[in-house]
């Protein structure tokens, strides 16, 4: 279908033609059972990191993951919980904390739409939009701050989005949310600075997960139109700038917005 058409498309490069480009950390990747949150997990496993796949719902796709990365050399484990819920969160902590020590990386990746013009959105779909992506960031980086800071080259790294830029038509609850990512990750990146841990953000355009592939194929259409790149993006070029954010590498970057957009917002 669809999938295998944008796949046909160009070259997609395998795990094996990348260099992992990164030393072994232990992650925890929020909402990591499918999507983004997937490839930048599997992107960690392949550098032979500790990883929790965090999940919500999808037991048995987070259970898929940890195999793939256990696979590639990395060691996993599956974490079940709501990110929005603060003692679903601390509990998620007390197993990875149990599995692998201390955290080096956190990814604040999970996250939801519910598209509606303003004019028809009700308050519930502004709060819910509203409470994955900032109460989410909220409780995961409180509960594994110290950890950051205390890491000898912490790393927190938040996906926002273009349209935190740009708006969008139907999104005005998750361009506000992705737009609050910005301002919460330059602080942190201030703070977390005293300890030399780094915060920095990603900003995916339209990326091949079930939150784009769900679109009308019109509007898919026209995103590859006003692309200059001319396509929709892969997860993998999501996870390659993740992994080097996390990496030695960055060490000198931070509170940065990188765009990984194929040049859409030009
Ligand atoms: P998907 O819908 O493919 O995956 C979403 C993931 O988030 C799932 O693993 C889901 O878990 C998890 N999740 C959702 N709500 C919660 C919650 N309350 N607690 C814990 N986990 C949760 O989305 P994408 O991969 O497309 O998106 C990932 C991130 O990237 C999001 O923050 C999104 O806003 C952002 N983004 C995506 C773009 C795109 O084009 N795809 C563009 C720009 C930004 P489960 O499977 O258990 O439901």
């Amino acid at each position: 279908g669809r999938l295998a058409k944008f796949a046909s498309r160009r070259t997609v490069l395998t795990h094996s033609d990348r260099e992992a480009g990164m030393e072994p950390k232990t992650c925890v990747v929020t909402g990591a059972s499918r999507g983004i949150g997937r490839g930048i997990a599997e992107r960690f496993g392949e550098a032979g990191c500790d990883v929790a796949v965090n999940y919500r719902s999808s037991g048995e796709a987070a259970r898929e993951v940890v195999e793939t990365i256990e696979d590639a050399g990395g060691s996993a484990i599956a974490v079940k919980a709501d990110v929005t819920e603060p003692e679903q969160v601390q509990a998620m902590a007390e197993d990875v904390e149990d599995a692998f020590g201390t955290v080096d990386v956190l990814v604040n990746n999970a996250g939801i739409n519910q598209d509606v013009f303003f004019e028809e959105m009700t308050h519930e779909q502004w709060d819910t939009v509203l409470d994955v992506h900032l109460d989410g960031a909220f409780h995961c980086t409180q509960t594994f701050y110290d950890d950051l800071a205390a890491a000898a080259d912490g790393r927190l790294i938040n996906i926002s989005s273009i349209v935190a830029k740009g708006g969008n038509l139907g999104q005005a609850n998750y361009a506000t949310a992705k737009a609050g990512i910005f301002g919460f990750t330059r602080t942190l990146a201030q703070e977390l600075a005293r300890e030399g841990s780094t915060a920095n953000c990603v900003a995916p355009g339209f990326i091949e997960t079930s939150m784009v592939t769900d679109l009308p194929e019109s509007i898919i259409e026209q995103v590859e139109e006003d692309t200059p790149l001319g396509r929709i993006g892969d997860v993998e070029e999501v996870a390659d700038i993740v992994a080097f954010l996390a990496s030695e590498r960055s060490s000198f970057i931070t509170g940065e917005v990188i765009d990984v957009n194929g040049g859409m917002d030009l």
